[in-house]
């Protein structure tokens, strides 16, 4: 019977995972461990880093994993590049599952950035009110341009309060809808967005309501990705699967 390994922390994973459920399919779901309540799953989890590529070899080996499915983040470049190299040292069979990107359409304003440094470039300039719509690992590079006001938005109330001279602080996990984002930036006075090009409806609100209010976004583009076999869709995972047992692998 396989046992299939999806490397998680996004909604595509867990869609994964309970489609595999809900088939009887043998699953187990690793997360980073960055988020302090995970939503529950339907299929085990474990949490926690591997220890690198050699630690993934070793726990692809040691749990007899038969496939290896990457539905990490877009911007989680470093799994995903470990992911691709355990899979090649072990001949276990891999596939990502990722969002396609955002494209931008009639009315967006967005400036291309390729990196966080980028956005930082971007912000250069008089004080703004500025939604930084990134997740908490990233936001206190943003003390390098201290003028602008942030309005940050996290998972969960962070330990530690963020490192920016001025900013509000939501703490949601979603799902958002246009609706309530775009009255979020018409409550704070936003005048610029800036977003990673994370791809899939989730966390695209922000992104709708930055045009239909015509705000400028500073999208910062994916890191790239290593070369693997990619799927947007869970049944191309699930097609995939089938067609590797079919293999024999
Ligand atoms: P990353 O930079 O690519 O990974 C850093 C290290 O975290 C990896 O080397 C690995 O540690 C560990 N790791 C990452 N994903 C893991 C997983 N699913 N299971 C077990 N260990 C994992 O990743 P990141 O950008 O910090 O993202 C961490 C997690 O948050 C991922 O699960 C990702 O899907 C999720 N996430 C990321 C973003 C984002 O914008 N980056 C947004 C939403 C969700 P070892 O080397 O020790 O194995």
């Amino acid at each position: 019977m396989s046992n299939i390994l999806i490397l998680g922390g996004t909604t595509e994973a867990s869609a994964l995972a309970s489609a595999l459920a809900e088939r009887g399919a043998r699953a187990v779901l690793s997360y980073a461990g960055r988020t302090d309540r995970p939503r529950a799953q339907p299929v085990p989890v474990r949490v926690g880093g591997f220890g690198g590529v050699s630690g993934l070899v070793r726990h692809l080996r040691d749990e007899g994993v038969t496939h290896l499915v990457d539905a990490t983040h877009p911007f989680a470049a470093t799994m995903s590049e470990h992911a691709v190299a355990a899979a090649r040292e072990t001949g276990v069979p891999h596939i990502m599952l990722t969002r396609p990107p955002w494209i931008a359409a009639e009315g967006d304003r967005w400036t291309h950035v390729p990196d966080i440094a980028g956005a930082l470039a971007a912000l250069k300039g008089p004080a703004r009110n500025v939604m930084l719509a990134l997740g908490r690992m990233h936001v206190d590079a943003f003390a390098a341009q201290p003028q602008h006001h942030y309005l940050l938005r996290f998972v969960d109330a962070p330990v530690v309060a963020p490192g920016l001279p001025r900013h509000a602080l939501v703490i949601d996990r979603g799902p958002f809808t246009v609706e309530r984002d775009m009255g979020l930036m018409r409550d704070h006075g936003i005048d610029c967005v800036v977003s990673k090009n994370a791809g899939g409806g989730g966390a695209q609100a922000k992104i709708i309501a930055a045009r239909t209010l015509g705000l400028p976004v500073v999208m910062i583009d994916r890191p790239p990705a290593p070369a693997a076999q990619v799927t947007h869709e869970v049944a191309g995972v699930l097609e995939w699967l089938g067609h590797a047992a079919e293999r024999g692998v």
